[in-house]
């Protein structure tokens, strides 16, 4: 809250809609936790793909991407992965976004976008435009994508709104997700996805409404645990279930019922992502 006004991201909208509680520890309470290798990798990613995008050569956006991964681990976080082991994956990332991914006219990044309503404010950051009307994301993930997971995704949503509203767009916009899939037994060097969905007047109506209903519940204080399996690999499961869960997160490191052990847990089989 700030002014009265509760600001809202794409990254709020689905933390509040997955857990109202995990909203209140991670944004109001602000409970500190260990950076999350999965970020790690997402956000230097982003900073090779970025360079990419803007020009630079291959070399010198491995570059960005390893000052990245060097800035993040010297920090504390979940040491699921080394830094060594991290910056090889995201070597591996870029190098395959640069061999696969095919141009577009990209012609801003990160561009920034806040759309002020009577009591919220909506705020974000789209990764790249294209050719000036054109969304362009890119996410790194454990797994290929389906179309519908990229069709329901609310980022998309939210991201076409804000540069509808901004640049003054005509609607439908275009949303291409550029999915870096990390490598497999079959892909080793990794796999370039491309996933393309349209926002519409339809979408920005439905929006307008979850984010006036989030909005409301914010202010009121509204905030109900919503205890489910995605608990697992929520980053404040032992803060808010460690007492009304015996078992959970038994020492011997096994899971129970409904749970498992959240070890190697990434956003990618469940989590959510900035
Ligand atoms: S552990 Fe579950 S109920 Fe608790 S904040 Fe996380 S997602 Fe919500």
């Amino acid at each position: 809250m700030n002014n009265g006004k509760v600001y809202l991201s794409a990254s709020k909208i689905t933390a509040y809609l997955s857990c109202p509680h995990k909203f209140r520890l991670r944004y109001i309470d602000q409970v500190p936790t260990p950076n999350q290798t999965f970020f790690i990798v997402g956000t230097a990613t982003h900073a090779g793909v970025e360079a990419i995008h803007i020009g630079k050569s291959l070399q010198d956006a491995l570059t960005e991407a390893s000052l990245s991964v060097d800035a993040a681990t010297s920090k504390e976080y979940d040491n699921a992965l080394t830094p060594a082991e991290i910056n090889d994956l995201v070597r591996t990332l870029v190098t395959t976004y640069h061999e696969q991914a095919i141009p577009l006219k990209i012609t801003a990044v990160e561009t920034p976008f806040q759309i002020d309503g009577n009591n919220v404010v909506l705020t974000g950051t789209v990764d790249a435009m294209v050719e000036g009307k054109t969304v362009l994301e890119i996410k790194t993930a454990k797994r290929a994508w389906s179309q519908p997971q990229a069709d329901l995704q609310i980022q998309p949503s939210v991201y076409a709104f804000g540069l509808a509203f901004e640049k003054k767009l005509p609607g439908p916009i275009e949303v291409i997700y550029r999915v870096i899939v990390k490598p497999t037994k079959k892909f080793p060097k990794g796999q370039l996805m491309e996933l393309r969905t349209i926002r519409t007047k339809e979408h920005f109506d439905h929006l307008i409404a979850t984010i006036n209903q989030v909005g409301k519940a914010v202010s009121a204080g509204i905030f109900p645990r919503n205890v489910t399996p995605a608990c697992g690999w929520c980053e404040f499961r032992r803060l808010c279930l460690g007492g009304t869960l015996p078992n959970y997160d038994r020492p011997d490191g096994g899971s129970v019922a409904g749970y498992r052990d959240v070890s190697g847990a990434t956003a990618e089989n469940g989590g959510d992502s900035e």
